[in-house]
């Protein structure tokens, strides 16, 4: 995984070492390492911000030649990304489910996102995540518009036993929703996981539906999730329903066959919202924690 944008970094790092850093030679430094972003799936608009704050932070630096600039360039990177995912934070969901049951409540997660990103599966995956941590669970088929939607997450919380809540095509999702609450409610269940609509006629439609379930069902929690493959669009799609309906984290799938990592990197520095879980494989159980430490060190040694 992220092996391109591995590469990109230690390229900057070699380059370094192989001159010394007047302002020109570091704009060329700089100019290749946009590049590289840049074919490493990280939008644009972020490879150029992230290029920036680096160049800066190294105009009028001296490297010691006897140091190792590849250890110098590494530093002033990871300072650079570190800060932006520890400004986006961390969020424990079982401790904050655990907290809400406390007080007699149903914690609930409201799943956003583009049809084919993975949002079905991903609901049905983190049912399983739930199951596995002694939550218990009930999912909200909020998707009453693509036809297949309600009977494709039936089908996987028939094979995870985890209750559903539906109505027809057609229905008001908010009031989807709203079911999904009562009955969390009524049966004690700890977290209620409600799916929602991916493509409408247009993306203001979809917005204003998405804004009206956050109104009507005021989630606890609202998971963007975002296919890696899908680089710049996913940075768009995020920067939308982060306007427009607002969320608290992301889970990127398809990182299996991500090898860029651009997508990740981008979607943090540009919403500023940290990435929960990375999707890796169609199975319930490939659902993987994000490891922020482990993702920026395979970025940068
Ligand atoms: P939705 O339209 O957003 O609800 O997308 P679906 O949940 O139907 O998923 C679309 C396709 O992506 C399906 O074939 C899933 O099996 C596949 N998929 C979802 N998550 C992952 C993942 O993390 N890795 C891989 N390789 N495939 C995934």
């Amino acid at each position: 995984m992220f092996e391109k944008l591995r590469q990109a970094f230690s390229g900057v790092a070699s380059a370094v070492r192989e001159k010394r850093l007047s302002p020109e030679e570091l704009d060329k430094v700089a100019s290749d390492f946009e590049i590289s972003l840049i074919e490493s799936d990280v939008a644009q608009t972020v490879a150029e911000k992230l290029t920036q704050t680096v160049q800066k932070s190294l105009e009028g630096t001296r490297v010691d030649r006897s140091a190792d600039p590849s250890e110098v360039v590494g530093e002033r990177l990871a300072v650079t990304l570190e800060s932006a995912f520890d400004k986006a934070g961390t969020v424990d969901l079982l401790q904050n489910i655990s907290e809400k049951k406390r007080s007699g409540e149903p914690y609930s997660i409201l799943f956003l996102g583009i049809n084919g990103t993975g949002k079905t599966t991903t609901v049905a995956k983190f049912a399983s995540y739930l199951k596995k941590n002694r939550v218990s669970v009930v999912c909200a088929a909020g998707d009453t518009h693509r036809p297949g939607a309600i009977e494709q997450l039936t089908e996987h919380a028939d094979r995870l036993a985890v209750k559903i809540v539906s109505q027809r095509y057609g229905a008001d999702p908010a009031a989807v929703g709203r079911d999904g609450i009562l009955y969390a409610k009524a049966h004690h269940v700890d977290c209620l996981l409600i799916d929602s609509a991916g493509r409408m006629q247009t993306n203001q439609n979809l917005m204003e539906e998405m804004a009206k379930i956050v109104r009507v069902v005021k989630p606890d929690f609202r998971i963007f999730v975002a296919d890696a493959l899908t680089g710049n669009d996913a940075v768009s799609q995020a920067e939308l329903f982060n306007r427009h309906v607002g969320f608290d984290g992301v889970i990127l799938t398809k990182a299996d066959a991500d090898v860029r990592g651009g997508a990740a990197l981008s979607i943090v520095y540009s919403t500023g919202k940290p990435v929960l879980f990375l999707g890796v494989g169609q199975g319930y159980d490939d659902l993987a924690p994000f490891d922020t430490k482990k993702f920026l060190d395979s970025l940068l040694k």
